[in-house]
């Protein structure tokens, strides 16, 4: 199985890139943020719970989330890999995922972190802003704070995967396809 994390700041073009691995690799997407909202859009007892914080931007409990995790685990063991969008997030649910993941016979391949500096990061955003209307992304204070925010609970899982030399660092600049070949270089020197 191909087992990615990917990750990135706001920005960093996470949502394109994705999109584009789980095409070649067949993977299927595992995105936290994404099962928290329709959990809320369900109106859900997880989901009413969940709202609370996340409009607040705190985490929902790790154990909410790895359970989250687990049940799909278990529905798609049979498939090619996951590509793990917004999780893990703390170390425990790093540790949590390596438990689950040998239960099935199979591990993390590798984390992917999208590079951007934080000035292109801000220009990107608030061009996002001005044609998605989204209120987050239209104020440089709130921008600022989500990318302190992203680069606090990065690096204890930077120095996980690393210590597990598993973690590589991709430059998010340059065109979208030139961003894919560095990433799929990456991924294509770990074996089938
Ligand atoms: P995202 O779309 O990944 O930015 O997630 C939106 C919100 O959902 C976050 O601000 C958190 O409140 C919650 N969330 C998503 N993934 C996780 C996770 N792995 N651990 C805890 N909370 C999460």
């Amino acid at each position: 199985m191909l087992n990615l994390v990917l990750f990135g700041p706001p920005g960093a073009g996470k949502g394109t890139q994705s999109e584009k691995l789980i095409a070649r690799y067949s993977l299927v997407h595992l995105s936290t943020g994404d099962i928290l909202r329709s959990e809320v859009a369900n109106q859900t007892t997880l989901g009413i719970e969940a709202k609370k914080l996340m409009d607040q931007g705190l985490l929902v409990p790790d154990a909410v989330v790895i359970g989250m995790i687990e049940s799909r685990l278990e529905q798609h063991k049979d498939g090619k890999g996951f590509i793990f969008d917004g999780f893990p997030r703390t170390t425990a649910q790093a540790e949590a995922l390596d438990a689950l993941l040998k239960r099935h016979n199979t591990a993390i391949t590798c984390m992917l972190a999208l590079e951007v500096p934080d000035e292109e990061l801000i220009r990107r955003l608030l061009n996002r802003g001005k044609e998605s209307g989204r209120a987050d992304d239209q104020d440089e204070k709130v921008i600022a704070k989500r990318i302190v925010e992203y680069n606090a609970k990065t690096a204890p899982l930077k120095q996980y995967y690393s210590q597990q030399q598993k973690f590589h660092g991709i430059q998010g600049l340059g065109t979208i396809d030139e961003i894919f070949q560095s990433l799929t270089t990456q991924i294509d020197r770990y074996p089938a």
